[in-house]
């Protein structure tokens, strides 16, 4: 009998409803690949929420193991990067979404999307910071490139609260920014200020429809949120400025004017983790290790185990998730 293991699977009927279910498959189940990696852990983002909620088509491939983002061992390989052994990371590159993903105890994948574990970072701190956090160190990058530095002013995160944007607030204030915290959990405020949230506002403050122009409030920001939020976000930012938008927590609209843009060379710098180059994924990796402090990582994030996925999904798109999920196999 070929050894089995539990997975997630989420199937669609012919009326095209969507069911999630806890199964067991072989190997051979899985899908082409030229590694196989024994899943140590996983996470869950807010794509996985909308993929196993099925409130949005992350889906398109049924049925399919859902999950974007591992960290695990090598178990077999025919790739000239990959041996037994090595320890791994994955995030993206349509796993989750068209390739069978994290949520089952071994992932067959192409050696091309894996990037070493770095050192001194175990597979559960690889996943408290996940596609989220990687995302938010692409962000932090985006804005240095564009000289968004901390002598320029203060910067804002949106969907402070959230994945993206506990690392985000994190990251940005030990490396010396102002941050602004905008977050709909005003209990959460002391949870941000411990992060290193200079400033705490209300998501409220960036809701309504936005002007043109407003007060220039910030030289940057990191925007998890989208829709009339990234509007304000814009508006407000200072001449010269730039805001790295990775998320439409809110909305994946935008409705915003050019005044920003044309008035106040405003930069709008759009953030993709999902096709990130290999390169640009290493250095982004390699920037976390040195600029992430691994004790607000713990702060930031909470265990559950393989059982708790599906709860936790259901729970991050009702923004119900603080921080970061750490899925333990
Ligand atoms: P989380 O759910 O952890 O965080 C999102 C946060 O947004 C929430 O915690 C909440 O923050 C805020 N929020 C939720 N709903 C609303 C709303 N209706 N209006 C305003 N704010 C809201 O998700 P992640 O951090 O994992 O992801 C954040 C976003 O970034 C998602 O849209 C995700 O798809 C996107 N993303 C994009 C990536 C890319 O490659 N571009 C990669 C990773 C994520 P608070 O409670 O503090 O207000």
């Amino acid at each position: 009998m070929p050894e089995t293991f539990k997975a997630i699977l989420v199937s669609r009927d012919a009326e095209k409803k969507q069911s999630v279910a806890m199964t067991d498959l072989t190997e051979a189940d899985l899908m082409e690949g030229d590694v196989t990696v024994a899943v140590e852990a996983t996470t869950v983002n807010y794509k996985d929420g909308l993929a196993i909620s099925g409130k949005a088509p992350v889906i398109r491939r049924w049925p399919l193991v859902p999950g974007i983002d591992f960290a695990g061992t090598v178990i077999s390989s025919s790739h000239a990067d990959w041996r037994k052994g090595d320890k791994v990371i994955l995030n993206g590159w349509g796993v989750g979404e068209t390739h069978f993903g994290a949520y089952a105890e071994r992932a067959r994948v192409k050696g091309d999307w894996l990037v070493p574990l770095p050192q001194g970072m175990s597979p559960h701190d690889a996943m408290a910071i996940g596609t989220a956090g990687y995302t938010a160190m692409l962000c932090v990058i985006a804005l240095e490139r564009h000289g968004i530095v901390p002598d320029r002013g203060p910067v804002v995160v949106t969907g402070a609260a959230g994945g993206v944007g506990s690392v985000a607030v994190s990251i940005l204030s030990s490396l010396g920014y102002h941050v602004i915290a905008s977050t709909g959990r005003s209990a959460e405020s002391p949870y941000l200020i411990d992060l290193g949230a200079a400033e705490v506002i209300s998501r409220d403050e960036l809701a309504q429809p936005a002007k043109p122009l407003a007060k220039e409030r910030w030289a940057g920001g990191v925007d998890a949120v989208g829709s009339h939020t990234l509007a304000n976000v814009l508006s407000m930012t200072s001449y010269g400025g730039a805001v790295a938008a990775c998320g439409l927590a809110g909305g994946m609209d935008l409705p915003a004017s050019v005044a920003p843009f044309i008035l106040r060379g405003v930069c709008l710098l759009g953030i993709d983790s999902v096709m990130a180059p290999k390169a640009v994924r290493m250095e982004a990796w390699r920037r976390i290790g040195m600029d992430l402090d691994l004790q607000k990582l713990a702060s930031l994030s909470t265990t559950i185990g393989f059982d708790g996925i599906i709860d936790a999904a259901h729970d991050i798109v009702e923004g119900k998730i603080r921080g970061r999920v750490v899925v333990d196999m």
